[in-house]
């Protein structure tokens, strides 16, 4: 299955696209993970995107889709993969139609944005890409990542002001995919529940029912 999870920053597409690549055995990609290592480790492609990031900005299309090109023609891709966070805007969509890679489905995770800002505002991520929450994804030892150990810490972008840019700039530049990709016939849409769990089991209930 060759997927593209869709949803606001902070609707939990980090957290499902786990779950879903651990179900259907394909990979996740996100392009948000990628250009923050790339920030981390100090290289050119950080050195631009840190930037548009800190201030809830995207990054300039020709820049994500040269970093999705490059991924979606590695071997781990062969039998399908995940899509989190690309496309973010309509010409990354055709960009990646003029690949030739054949989307499935796309799933569109739907929160409000006033719970959006209070989740953001409680979220703890770890260097390896997992995502926890100080109310709603609590990990065993506080503070500590679950999966590695390591200390986890407060994203530079989940600060107020860049969570409402980056709310701004998904309604403006990202929300219009959905149409997008409903003219295509591949878009399917989940309400994001109070529990994870709720949601993982409508999310995977959805794509169940996409792929028959
Ligand atoms: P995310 O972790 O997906 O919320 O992404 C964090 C930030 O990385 C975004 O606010 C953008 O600045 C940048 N970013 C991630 N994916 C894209 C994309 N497909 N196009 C442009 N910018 C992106």
């Amino acid at each position: 299955m060759n997927l593209i999870l869709m949803g606001a920053p902070g609707a939990g597409k980090g957290t499902q696209s786990a779950k879903i690549s651990e179900k259907y055995n394909i990979p996740a990609v996100s392009t948000g993970d990628m250009l923050r290592s790339a920030v981390k480790a100090g290289t050119e492609l950080g050195l631009s995107a840190k930037g548009y990031m800190d201030s809830g900005k995207l990054v300039p299309d020709d820049v994500v889709v040269g970093i999705i090109k490059e991924y979606l023609s590695t071997e781990a891709c062969k039998n399908g993969f995940i899509l989190d966070g690309f496309p973010r805007t309509i010409p990354q969509a055709e960009a990646l139609e003029a690949m030739g890679v054949k989307i499935d489905v796309v799933l569109s995770i739907e929160v409000p944005d006033e719970k959006i800002i209070a989740r953001m505002s409680g979220r703890r991520v770890c260097t390896c890409g997992a995502s926890y929450h100080v109310e709603y994804i609590k990990p065993q030892v506080d503070g500590v990542c679950d999966k590695c150990g390591s200390k986890l810490y407060i994203r530079d972008d989940d600060c107020a002001e860049t969570v409402a840019n980056r709310l701004k700039t998904y309604h403006a530049q990202t929300e219009p995919l959905k149409d997008f990709y409903a003219e295509r016939g591949i878009l399917v849409t989940v309400e994001g529940q109070e529990e994870v769990s709720d949601t993982t089991a409508l999310v995977l209930e959805t794509l169940d029912k996409a792929q028959a």
